[in-house]
């Protein structure tokens, strides 16, 4: 999710009703019409600013801050909009121009961040008598205002200006990098050997040849299958290399400007800055979080790593360390020797289009909603679809399914705003997009891995539509929060009671059986401790870059010894993964909210726990006290009133030890 200089459509010159969801149409339409919206919205919020300004002190309170969100909701319109047609639009024109909306966008959104005069105006403002919702949009206004530069000179105010406009293209840069980088590699028929079949019937030979790209469809099950080593180390170099050499310098760069910007404004570091208005507070902070967590999962890891080697010692008794590149698939071994656990057997039972009813059934069952096709909506691509999800006869917003992988398109997963909404003037429109087996090319039997990513971003996509309609849009969400709802959710994908509702066998119709589920909890379980280390290093690995003058950073060396601090492998040289680490971008220092939030989601999950996964009563409790109020509270009061007391690191450290 995007930070806001957020943002209301109540002004713009694009006159739809609240029904027409406008930034579907908007994407769908030529380059031209783009291009008109795009400088609409941003037009818009000049008009507001500008409104605001003329205002005459003492100024009404509610006029101006009224101003001022119509603002940020407009630039808000335009640079998500921008953000997701990056990452999705089929067509080359389309994508530049996104990419010319989005630099605008955060153009003005700098600018209006620097303006003297609309920080005048908001200091003055009298909120004494506002209520809890204005008070806290003020608070975090300001604080928004000050970490911008705006009461610095002159002189400093133009190149902080410069330096976010120059960020702004160095992340587009590095993200178009990655996107454009699929990589391939090609194999012999043998080489496939250990793939499932309809995995091989999907990648026929050409002339004695298997083209496989880099893709997660593609590399995930071959890492996972294909039984010859020397071939999955040749694809493990190529993916690990997607946007190298290219991001190398883009990254340098990136961190450089962030350092000097983060200086500029007082801080000691970039990632001091961006820690100072998330949950944890400072760098400092983060760094300690990393390194409580790495103790917490030590003994579990050296556990995990020894049972791995003692596998890989079945093809190589002479082996003292597990390669990389043999990791996954020899997990998949120990899976199927110690835990009788053969990840192949569950596919059948997760075929694409049961787990997209089942997990819609559940969501409408625990929270009381309704999924309704939206068949006439816009979509930018053939296999999009678009749902509306209602409370009753109340539409809470729309949401887009983009889930297949093509050329040019978002290769992770992500949760995207098309639209952001606002309480009585806008509903949202979220888009989810995936990378799973196409249902178009037969068979989509998707990995559980798959199952627990698409639960993952759903988590995201409920808490984007059900805090969607916000009173004030400019809400910023605490970062190392929001992947709490998503990390919890997975849960629902690993208790029997809830994957039966869905994961039924793609031939016979027959639920997945009890026993198979519990095996694979315990699998899953087996990989925990190197799971939890991996994550410590990418945390690492993102604080590191970081939090200290970046000029004598060589990225190669940081990636080497935090991949041989926090894991057991070893780092294999020539592979240059951060400069497909996407995270460096868009998290920057803190990728630890992952753990940090999984910390929270742990706590919230034992109240389900407690009163049942498809308790609506529990669920509904949580709708409203969590999920709705969004990022108009600090999300720790969020936690505290829901679980009533503040949360803690217990639950997490009966999950870390746990074992099924
Ligand atoms: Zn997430």
């Amino acid at each position: 999710m995007r930070k806001a200089f957020v943002a209301v459509l109540l002004f713009s010159s694009f006159a739809f009703a609240q029904k027409d969801f406008p930034g579907a149409v908007i994407l769908t339409g030529t380059v031209e019409q783009f291009n008109a919206a795009c400088k609409a919205d941003l037009d818009n919020a000049r008009t507001e600013i500008t409104r605001l300004k003329a205002m005459k002190a003492p100024r009404n309170t509610m006029q101006t801050l009224q101003a001022f969100d119509n603002a940020n909701l407009d630039i808000s319109f335009a640079a998500d909009r921008a953000s997701l047609a990056q990452e999705v639009e089929p067509d080359e024109s389309m994508r530049n121009a996104s990419e010319k909306c989005g630099q605008d966008a955060s153009a003005l959104s700098t600018e209006i961040s620097l303006d003297r005069g609309v920080y005048d105006a908001i200091v003055a403002l009298d909120i004494s008598r506002s209520d809890e919702a204005t008070k806290y949009l003020v608070k975090q206004t300001l604080s928004d205002f000050r970490r911008s530069g705006v009461d610095r000179d002159e002189p400093t105010r133009a190149r902080i200006t410069a330096l976010n406009d120059e960020l702004t293209k160095i992340g587009q840069e590095f993200n178009k990098n990655i996107a454009k980088g699929v990589r391939t590699a090609s194999f012999t028929p043998a080489e496939l050997d250990g793939l499932p079949d309809d995995y091989i019937k999907s990648h026929p030979a050409k002339d004695g040849k298997i083209v496989l790209n880099t893709s997660y469809p593609d590399y995930i099950p071959f890492m996972k299958y294909a039984k010859n080593s020397a071939a999955r180390e040749r694809f493990y170099r190529v993916y690990n290399q997607r946007a190298y050499p290219e991001n190398m310098d883009v990254l340098k760069r990136m961190m450089a400007k962030r350092y000097e910007l983060a200086t500029l404004l007082g801080y000691k570091n970039w990632a001091d800055y961006a820690t100072e208005n998330k949950m944890i507070g400072n760098a400092k902070n983060a760094g300690d979080f990393i390194e409580k967590i790495t103790a917490a999962a030590d003994s579990r890891m050296k556990v995990d790593y020894a049972e791995l080697l003692e596998v890989a010692k079945q093809d190589n008794p002479a082996a003292t360390a597990v390669n990389p590149w043999d990791s996954s698939f020899y997990s998949e071994r120990l899976r199927a020797t110690k835990y009788n656990f053969d990840s192949q057997v569950v596919r059948p039972y997760l075929e694409y289009n049961h787990v997209k009813d089942g997990l819609f059934g559940i969501v409408s069952k625990m929270y009381g909603v309704e999924f309704r096709k939206a068949k006439d909506a816009k979509v930018w691509h053939s296999s999009v679809e678009a749902y509306d999800i209602y409370d009753g006869k109340k539409n809470l917003g729309r949401i887009y399914l983009d889930m297949f992988p093509r050329e040019n398109k978002y290769s992770h997963a992500a949760n995207f705003f098309l639209t952001p909404g606002r309480a009585g003037t806008y509903l949202p429109e979220a888009v989810l997009v995936c990378n799973f087996p196409d249902p178009s090319k037969g068979p989509a039997l998707m990995e559980h891995s798959d199952v627990t990513t698409f639960f993952h971003e759903f988590g995201h996509t409920v808490h984007l539509i059900f805090s969607g309609q916000p009173k004030w849009s400019g809400y910023s969400f605490q970062w190392d929060f929001i992947e709490a709802p998503s990390q919890m959710f997975e849960e629902w994908t690993i208790t029997p009671s809830t994957l039966q509702l869905f994961a039924k066998h793609y031939q016979t119709g027959e639920p997945i059986p009890t026993e198979m589920v519990k095996r694979l909890r315990r699998a899953q379980e087996a990989g925990k401790g190197l799971g939890v280390r991996r994550q410590m290093s990418l945390a690492a690995l993102s604080l590191g870059l970081y939090n200290r003058d970046p000029k004598d950073i060589d990225t190669d060396q940081m990636t080497q010894m935090v991949t041989e601090k926090y894991t057991p492998f070893k780092y294999v040289s020539d592979t240059h993964f951060q400069t497909a680490f996407g995270h460096l971008e868009g998290y920057s220092a803190f990728y630890y909210t992952y753990m940090w939030s999984l910390v929270i989601a742990r706590d919230i999950l034992t109240e389900f726990q407690k009163d049942g996964f498809m308790n609506p009563a529990v669920a509904m409790r949580y709708r409203k006290e969590v999920l709705e109020p969004g990022a108009s509270k600090p999300a720790a009061e969020l936690i505290t009133k829901f679980l009533g007391r503040p949360y803690n690191f217990e639950a997490y450290k009966r999950w870390l030890d746990q074992t099924e």
